[in-house]
């Protein structure tokens, strides 16, 4: 079989299709992805049969996002693909798209109604809901995501199917039936090892939304959720609902992971925090939320690990990035994707400059907090961090070790 060698090699070093034929197949799942995105699904409130509307917006447009625009638009991560290059960009969005998706039935949008009219939220009701919607955009976003891993691994193996054919015909000159090869290459390892997290993100968040829809549904059902709101007259130049987990090694020596569900709604004169999560985890979220209640400085500290370490689903006044220097935009954008730390950790470095600054002058702070906060102007952005492409392949690494394969 030795005329198949340079084959087989190739399909051993997940190069048997060309980086252009790649790059095609890329496009047409991403496309797919946007397709799919865009068109109206069945409504996610349990049991509705009707079609959702285009656009639910996770964080309310007219109270929140627009209260933070500049122009109506506002700047958010995105990570974007480019050939075989992966980098994390800040890209602009109209207050009429930013945090949509298609979730619910024109009717089952009314169940938000209230507060988006009142433009505040100011009932654990209403949090409740906040963080139901977190919640479904979550579950149609994830779902989406692995409908797109499961369609480009088809894509893949046909593709790679087909080339093999094509050159065992040229080699051997004659027509082949057909050719089926069944071997998990990196490509394929790779989109293995998202389908599997994703898998796992979906089923916590469709435990967490039975959980939620029963606590809404009926209140004396709370006990199975973990929720906690702060109302605040600090104003923050962001928007944020998103999934963020972290690993812990608890009282008796257990890894764990916990998973919170954030947002961060800003309003005329306020910003609402409120976080969300499954009971089981309730004493770890409940001691940090203590924790941090007890200085608006560790509300800011928060609000930005958990823009750093915990989710990209934020948006942000496009004047506040702008105002940063390059250098920094450059080291936060780089930093997110990389970092292994998580929500309950703080980050080393400053992003709401002038917040902290005003807060250092006008709040008293503890000895060692102040230091600490005053540190973060002197972080050293220069410090060089880690690749995109070389935190991936750790993970890949470490989900492959641990996993016994
Ligand atoms: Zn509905």
């Amino acid at each position: 079989m030795d005329i198949f060698k340079e084959l087989d090699e190739k399909v051993l070093e997940g190069s048997l299709i060309d980086l252009d034929t790649l790059n095609e197949l890329k496009f047409i799942t991403r496309n797919d992805f946007y397709k799919s995105f865009k068109s109206k699904k069945i409504c996610i409130f349990s049991n509705c049969k009707n079609k959702s509307i285009k656009r639910s917006h996770t964080i309310p447009r007219s109270g929140s996002l627009k209260i933070i625009s500049d122009d109506s638009h506002l700047l958010y991560p995105h990570l974007c693909e480019t050939g075989d290059e992966l980098s994390m960009r800040m890209e602009r969005i109209g207050i009429g798209e930013a945090s949509v998706f298609p979730g619910f039935c024109k009717e089952h949008e009314k169940i938000f109604a209230e507060f988006e009219q009142k433009k505040d939220i100011d009932s654990i009701e209403q949090a409740k809901l906040q963080a139901y919607r977190s919640i479904c955009r979550e579950i149609v976003i994830n779902n989406l995501e692995l409908e797109k891993i499961k369609k480009a691994i088809v894509k893949y193996k046909n593709e790679r199917n087909r080339q093999y054919k094509l050159g065992m015909e040229s080699k051997i000159g004659k027509k082949v039936e057909k050719v089926k090869i069944e071997y998990n290459d990196i490509p394929l390892n790779f989109a293995n090892m998202s389908k599997v997290k994703i898998t796992e993100k979906l089923e916590f968040l469709s435990k967490i939304h039975d959980k939620f829809l029963e606590s809404i549904k009926n209140e004396e059902n709370d006990e199975n959720v973990f929720m906690n709101v702060i109302h605040t007259d600090m104003k923050i130049p962001i928007a944020l609902s998103g999934l963020g987990y972290a690993n812990i090694i608890d009282e008796e020596n257990n890894h764990r992971e916990i998973k919170s569900i954030l947002n961060v709604i800003p309003f005329e004169s306020s910003t609402v925090l409120i976080f969300a999560g499954d009971n089981v985890d309730k004493e770890i979220l409940d001691n940090h939320f203590d924790y941090i209640i007890q200085h608006p400085i560790l509300i800011l500290n928060f609000i930005e690990s958990f823009m750093m370490h915990g989710t990209d689903h934020w948006f942000i006044q496009p004047e506040v990035w702008n105002k940063m220097d390059e250098e920094k935009q450059k080291y936060i954008l780089e930093y997110f994707f990389v970092t292994e730390k998580a929500f309950l950790q703080d980050v080393n470095f400053s992003i709401f400059d002038d917040i902290r600054k005003d807060y250092l002058v006008k709040l008293t702070l503890p000895e060692g907090l102040k230091e600490s906060e005053e540190n973060k102007f002197n972080f050293n952005l220069k410090n060089p961090q880690k690749s995109i492409m070389d935190s991936l392949n750790e993970r890949y690494n470490y989900f492959y070790e641990t996993n016994g394969i």
